[in-house]
């Protein structure tokens, strides 16, 4: 075999084979570090951080775009934005309200514990949580497009024009309360266990990653599943009749079902990002944007 040929076979594994192995061995990893007795937080986080490591590797390797690498900017900005809003702000929601609004319901007597289905498997509970946590998300995001005040704020995540891993993180982080509000918190009210929570963060991180990763791949079938890079990429269109489009957070199924999934099979998408190219990129710049009126509009 020629050099050519194994380097032409390398690709075609990693075109098909990159999303399923990185996601089974985001799972296998995180298995292995609870069973040796790690702390869930700090095996989904591990997992998550193998799963970066392998999705930048691809990136690099086998791009989808060459000229959407990022340059140094964008990655100082979006590094602020993931340990801002992504970890640190989420953690000090779950620390305080949901603390709160526990305390506040048990003393009122309502036991939310009796409305999930705690004795499932994990594996089966992480999967109901993914598609019963994807449905207000869903209507979330169509409501984020829809009405100009929301726009100003999601504007923030459409202002990229290119696709890397690490700019999932880019929200502002009222868009970004106001979603946990929706898709986790009621989950931690409803004492849903921290091992079927973590199981659904290394799910929700991996294909996060993917969603927005400049890696060239194919997931066939799967992308009538899972909101996928090939599906997000038509989502971050500078054009709204192709962006208002794939809402779906982790899975596309909300789409299917509600006539918003969006993947041509003649062609590849066009110019990503606001047609506002004067719009701010940096994070400060960036945290006043959803209160300038005019600055989201094309
Ligand atoms: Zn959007």
């Amino acid at each position: 075999m020629t050099e050519n040929e194994i380097q032409k076979r390398v690709s075609i594994l990693l075109v098909l084979a990159s999303y399923p192995a990185t996601m089974a061995l985001g799972f296998v990893l995180y298995a292995v570090l609870i069973a040796a007795g790690w702390s869930v937080i700090l095996a989904s986080y591990i997992s998550l951080l193998m799963g970066a490591a392998l999705i930048t590797l691809h990136e690099i390797k086998l791009p989808y775009r060459e000229e959407w690498k990022p340059n140094v900017e964008e990655i100082s900005a979006d590094t602020v934005f993931m340990i801002t809003v992504q970890v640190a702000l989420p953690y000090l929601i779950s620390i305080s309200v949901v603390i709160l609004l526990s305390e506040m319901l048990r003393s009122n007597g309502v036991a939310m514990e009796n409305f999930w289905p705690n004795d499932l498997p994990v594996a089966v509970q992480a999967g109901l949580m993914l598609l019963a946590a994807d449905f207000p998300r869903y209507w979330l995001h169509r409501a984020f497009h829809k009405f100009t005040p929301m726009w100003r704020f999601h504007a923030v995540h459409h202002s990229p024009h290119r696709l890397y891993w690490l700019n999932v993180g880019r929200f502002h982080p009222i868009e970004k309360a106001i979603q946990y509000a929706v898709d986790a918190m009621p989950f931690a009210l409803l004492g849903v266990s921290s091992e079927v929570l973590a199981a659904y963060f290394v799910f929700y991180g991996i294909n996060g990653f993917f969603q927005h990763s400049n890696c060239r791949v194919h997931l066939g079938p799967l992308n009538y599943i899972v909101s996928g890079p090939e599906l997000h990429r038509w989502h971050h269109s500078e054009l709204a009749s192709e962006s208002d489009t794939n809402f779906g957070n982790n899975l596309i199924i909300w789409d299917v079902l509600f006539g918003t999934r969006f993947l041509p099979k003649d062609r590849e998408v066009g110019s990503l990002g606001l047609l506002n190219r004067k719009y701010p990129m940096g994070f400060l710049a960036q945290m006043k944007t959803p209160f300038i009126s005019g600055l989201e509009k094309e």
